[in-house]
């Protein structure tokens, strides 16, 4: 597989600093630029950089306030900010660290200084991002945890809101899973929940698309930009990987094997709903399912 390579963001309103750092930086990373700090915000929002590279003064809104609002946001919060700029009294690099920033770097800059600083970075940042995962991963079943899933969630929500398209969220829970673990004990329902899980990822298609362990024996499935439409399709995939799996279950009343039930629903995000609305309504959804009979999906309201 080819690593890409790592992405910076430098934010400047002079034409000739970008191009400086372009010459130091552009063989070995994808920067991208920006010239003002609100279009820089904008960038970072939307192409989630590994680092950014920050001027102090720019006209409307300076260095300062830009990292104050990247490290005010969930999204950006992550990405080290690094100022480059010739203002180098303590008194300014103590307002660009108290903003937030990881580093400072005063210009004139030596080129391997600074490529040295930016490696030095991306290291500690792709370290804190593995660390990170670790915290967002199921420990039974491998996948995405509940944190996880409210992170992404938020984001997808967002997303969705800004390009007007529609967000998927199925609710997922195996059918009659005490009596699995009434007849085949507690290790065999853990087995059995780990195979369901690797079932359900493998229907997953596309880089957002997410499955996550929402609780005990219950997974949600969020597909951004997915209609109603494709809901279906997907949730009866879903479905259908789980029932071929082929887990034994005789004590199950709807089939020979494990089964799952899912509630799905598809909306616009608007500033009215909310995420917990559309969990709460997959929700009232699967247990339609249940009633309706189970090893089933359910896509519209009674
Ligand atoms: P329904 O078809 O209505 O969903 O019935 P159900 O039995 O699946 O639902 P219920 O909520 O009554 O039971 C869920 C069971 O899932 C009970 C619990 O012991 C089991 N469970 C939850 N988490 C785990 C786990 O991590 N490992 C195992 N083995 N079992 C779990
Ligand atoms: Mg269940
Ligand atoms: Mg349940």
């Amino acid at each position: 597989m080819m690593v890409p390579l790592p992405r910076i963001l430098a934010i400047d309103d002079t034409p000739a600093n970008l191009f400086t750092l372009g010459a130091v930086l552009g063989a070995q990373f994808d920067l991208q630029i920006a010239n003002s700090g609100a279009m820089g915000i904008a960038q970072a929002q939307e192409s989630l950089p590994d680092l950014i590279l920050l001027d102090v003064r720019m006209p409307e809104m300076d260095g300062y306030e830009v990292c104050r609002r990247l490290k005010a946001d969930p999204i950006t919060r992550d990405i080290p900010v690094l100022f480059v700029t010739a203002q180098c009294s303590s008194a300014e690099e103590t307002l660009g660290l108290e903003a937030g920033a990881e580093d400072f770097i005063t210009k004139p800059f030596s080129p391997s200084v600074l490529r040295a600083r930016v490696l030095t970075h991306l290291t500690i940042k792709r370290q804190a991002d593995r660390l990170r995962s670790m915290a967002f991963i199921d420990g039974l079943t491998g996948v995405a945890n509940r944190r996880r899933l409210d992170e992404a969630l938020e984001r997808e929500w967002r997303a969705c809101r800004r390009t007007r398209s529609p967000l998927t969220l199925a609710m997922i829970d195996i059918d009659y899973f005490k009596r699995f673990n009434d007849t085949y004990g507690h290790l065999a329902g853990d087995v059995c929940l780990k195979e369901v899980a690797t079932a359900l990822m493998g229907c997953m298609g596309r880089p957002h698309d997410l499955i996550a362990r929402y609780g005990g024996e219950e997974f949600v499935c969020l597909l951004p930009a997915t209609d109603l439409a494709g809901a279906k399709a997907k949730a009866e995939e879903l479905r259908g990987a789980v029932q071929a799996l082929g887990i034994r279950h005789a004590a199950s009343d709807v089939a020979p094997v494990v089964t799952v039930s899912i509630g799905v629903t598809s909306v616009l995000p608007t500033a009215e709903l909310t995420t917990e609305r559309l969990l709460a309504v997959a929700d009232d959804r699967l247990y339609t399912a249940k009633r309706n009979g189970r090893n089933r999906a359910c896509c519209i309201d009674d």
